[in-house]
């Protein structure tokens, strides 16, 4: 029967973003740890070898970070106020359903993306910068050092270091220092001291460069250098962006949200999807979700998108390794290419890491989750045509993710199947337009590492 209700030639309205109200921001962080069947192994204290205590973290990181980074027994941990109030320069941020990307895919599949890129400096990394500026200043730290790659949580934490009236000193890795200067400028405007990594302003800096004059740098030998200024500056402190668990647990606020963003849409994902660095926006993203899977056994998967060219959950070794280049961290139970691994030069400088936080690594060897690895070029075209449906350009790294979600979305077309995919676009590209140069002129490659290549810095 016609719907006499409507006039004839009406368009469907759809609804396309969904957003919460300030007061709906989530009040608490989810601690996936104390739900996890089997919980990760200890780090280990690199010079006794037994599990690191809060006593010998919070030198390093500050107490309340310490706690939250050990602790295995209470599932919600409050979000102070203070960082709710900045969460609201910038949160809820939307729930968009990707119609456009839909159709041009031919997919039956529903997708939706969770747009961490709105934040002010561009990324989902802010999540967790504001969270660490804000209990560094509570515990009378006025320095923080940090390493960065392409610049993302440098920028997050040069502002939100600002905010909370502290210094910032940034280790950029050199090869992203000289490929994406915008980064460093935004660094510098927040007020902070940057320097390319490796430098010769750290012993271990020194090092590395005596041994390999024309280093790139890497994430690794970035934080070596950040790790020794926080030891031997007073009042300083160490600031992560990724890898630790406190990291993950602030970048929940995402997932958090997007439950209750896909709620609003009436629906349930089947597959959460992020792109992986060290874990933060994949983990934040697919935690919250996970609990009910843990819980109620809810079947949903979860799919982490790495850099073919770093591939350390799909072909790396799981155990216990150094989280840089120096081996000054802890010894962390994580899969690994090996902390001596300097990745190719891709544009995902975010991605360049060579291992997996500790959580995640757990949830891969009990099959929680699964990984994928996609080639360069793959997550350039990913990224493209995402901007040319959606108009937004992506990071690079979040490229990862699209293409990931992109090849879900097509299984949907073989088999006529309508999966709700979710998947977190971590952060906008519009300071890595270098990147899309290279991918336009087609000068980007795929970087293939071969067994013997992953075996080399495996074996010591
Ligand atoms: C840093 C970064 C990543 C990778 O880090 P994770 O901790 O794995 O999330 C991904 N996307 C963007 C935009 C980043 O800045």
């Amino acid at each position: 029967m016609k719907d006499c209700t409507k006039p004839t030639g009406e368009k469907v309205e759809k609804r396309k973003r969904f957003l919460l109200d300030e007061n709906e921001i989530p009040r608490h962080w989810y601690n996936i740890v104390a739900d996890m069947p089997t919980k990760p192994q200890p780090m280990l204290h690199p010079g006794t070898k037994r599990p690191m205590t809060v006593e010998e973290m919070s030198p390093i990181f500050g107490e309340e970070l310490s706690r939250q980074e050990l602790n295995q027994k209470d599932t919600w941990i409050e979000i102070p106020h203070e960082v709710r109030e900045l969460y609201k320069n910038y949160r809820s941020t939307p729930l968009v359903r990707a119609y456009a990307l839909e159709k041009a895919l031919g997919t039956p599949a529903h997708i939706y993306f969770k747009n961490e890129s709105v934040s002010p400096v561009g990324s989902h990394k802010i999540n967790s910068a504001i969270a660490q500026a804000y209990y560094a200043q509570k515990e009378g730290t006025t320095h923080l050092t940090t390493e960065t790659g392409a610049g993302q949580w440098g920028a997050a934490l040069s502002y939100a270091a600002k905010v909370f009236g502290i210094e910032a000193a940034v280790y950029q890795v050199k090869i992203s220092y000289e490929q994406k200067p915008y980064r460093r400028s935004i660094m510098q405007t927040f007020g902070a001291q940057v320097t390319p990594s490796p430098s010769m302003s750290t012993r271990a800096g020194k090092d590395i460069l005596t041994k390999t004059p024309n280093h790139q740098g890497s994430l690794g030998t970035a934080i070596s250098e950040a790790l020794e200024l926080a030891q031997t500056t007073l009042n300083c402190k160490y600031s992560l962006g990724s890898v630790l668990n406190f990291v993950t647990l602030h970048q929940t606020v995402i997932g958090l949200e997007a439950e209750k963003q896909m709620q609003m849409a009436g629906e349930y994902p089947d597959i959460v999807i992020g792109c992986f660095g060290g874990g933060s926006n994949f983990g934040g993203s697919a935690y919250p979700f996970m609990r009910h899977t843990l819980r109620k056994g809810v079947k949903t998967r979860f799919i982490a998108a790495e850099p073919a060219s770093c591939p350390k959950l799909t072909r790396g070794e799981f155990r216990y390794d150094f989280g840089d280049e120096a081996g000054y961290t802890p010894l962390l139970p994580m899969f690994t290419l090996g902390h001596k691994f300097v990745p190719s030069n891709i544009h995902a400088g975010g991605l360049r890491y060579h291992g997996a936080g500790v959580i995640i690594s757990q949830l891969l060897k009990d099959q929680l989750v699964e990984a994928v690895d996609i080639p360069q070029i793959e997550s350039f075209e990913a990224g493209q045509l995402f901007a040319h449906t959606e108009g937004i350009i992506p990071a690079p790294e979040s490229n990862h993710a699209i293409a990931a979600a992109i090849r879900e979305a097509k299984k949907c077309i073989k088999t006529g199947e309508k999966k709700v995919i979710l998947f977190t676009l971590s952060g906008h590209g519009l300071i890595d337009m270098s990147a899309y140069d290279s991918f336009l002129s087609g000068d980007l490659q795929d970087h293939e590492l071969s067994d013997n290549e992953i075996k080399k810095n495996l074996t010591d």
